[in-house]
């Protein structure tokens, strides 16, 4: 039943038996007569949660063997700096896209490490385009995309092929689409969007990337602690892993990542096709590379801005505002949200339109 039509940006919705059975867990585990909130994290109980995403997510992603799945603390913005600690030597290059804040601020983290090539960057026009055709050294160590920019409203269609190993924030799209995610040596993602609640960080690692450089790297920093101990390295973050759990398997049961990716490109498409007949709303980011995850808009007339958002929290309507670094709107559509609260935002429109336009 939906009672409010939540299109925030993250935390994000999350499918409403996730709702129900993660509320369930927290008054009684599996019927244990124990809350979730207080069992070991190494009873068999709690380690068969997290085993159970592991394998989900292996699953999902069609993994192969070289591929490890780790369920970190630290959000997204951990790795910015987790990443380079592990692959970025001292005099080496890391090759970074400039695809917004997010992408800066892995640069940032990254310099601390060792030296970056920002190797393209979208900044000259507030980051309303996804780069093409850049080229990269070729004795870089990594290459690091963001793969949906959340607060511009852009996305890879394409993944770049340049034949250095791939590092990819996708914190904004994971599992929202069919991607050869084999192809990439390391992902990572906050969970608060398409995985579960926040609190939890998925890292994908390719076993092979890593143990290349000299550097002594802290014991929680090291990711080859925590394949060893399974996640296990320190006490997991026990609610978002469950959360996590719950998630995955809701999608697995709706079809997997094709499904997601059908229904996304289905609700994306119906917004923005909406966005282009309305003369009052625009959006601006180039045709081919909008994102599928959050449409960002505004309106021709900057005053009917704080109007609009007024018309949407009376309609129901949760979560639209722009980031503040971006303004206007942001409808964020991640797997979890249904198809219907996007009918119902473009009736909104439509409404709003015939009321002011
Ligand atoms: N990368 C991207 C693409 C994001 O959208 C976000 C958060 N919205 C982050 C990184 C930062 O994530 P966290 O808050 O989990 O550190």
């Amino acid at each position: 039943m939906i009672l409010i039509h939540n299109f925030n940006a993250g935390p994000s919705i999350l499918p409403e038996e996730v709702y129900q059975q993660a509320s369930r867990a927290i008054l009684n585990l599996n019927e244990t007569g124990v809350s979730l909130l207080s069992i070991g994290h190494r009873t068999p109980e709690f380690v068969s949660i997290l085993e159970e995403a592991r394998s989900l997510v292996r699953e999902l992603m069609e993994l192969d063997d070289e591929h490890e799945v780790l369920f970190l603390h630290g959000g997204a913005s951990m790795q910015f700096m987790q990443v380079p600690a592990n692959l970025l030597a001292k005099h080496g290059v890391a090759a970074i896209a400039d695809t917004g804040v997010w992408s800066t601020k892995a640069i940032r983290e990254a310099e601390v490490f060792g030296k970056v090539e920002v190797v393209c960057s979208s900044k000259d026009t507030n980051y309303n385009y996804i780069p093409k055709d850049f080229a990269v050294p070729n004795d870089a160590a990594y290459l690091h995309i963001t793969t949906n920019n959340t607060i511009y409203g852009t996305q890879w269609k394409e993944i770049p092929d340049t034949g250095l190993p791939l590092v990819a924030d996708m914190s904004s799209d994971i599992l929202s689409r069919k991607i050869n995610f084999n192809r990439f040596a390391l992902i990572y993602a906050g969970a608060q969007k398409n995985i579960g609640a926040a609190g939890v960080t998925l890292v994908v690692v390719n076993r092979r990337i890593l143990g290349k450089i000299k550097r002594k790297i802290p014991t929680l920093l090291d990711y080859r602690n925590h394949i060893r101990e399974q996640s296990l390295l320190s006490t997991p973050p026990v609610f978002a892993v469950y959360v996590a759990m719950l998630t995955l398997r809701w999608l697995k049961n709706n079809g997997g990542v094709a499904e997601m990716e059908k229904r996304n490109r289905e609700k994306a498409a119906m917004l923005y096709k909406a966005i282009d007949e309305m003369p009052l709303f625009r959006a601006h980011v180039a045709a081919e590379d909008r994102s599928d995850m959050n449409v960002c808009f505004s309106m021709a007339d900057k005053q009917l801005e704080p109007k609009f958002l007024q018309y949407c929290t009376e309609n129901d309507i949760y979560g639209i505002a722009g980031h503040r670094l971006a303004g206007a709107f942001r409808a964020s559509l991640y797997n979890a949200l249904p198809r219907e609260s996007v009918e119902h935002l473009i009736k909104v429109m439509k409404a709003f339109s015939a009321q002011f336009g």
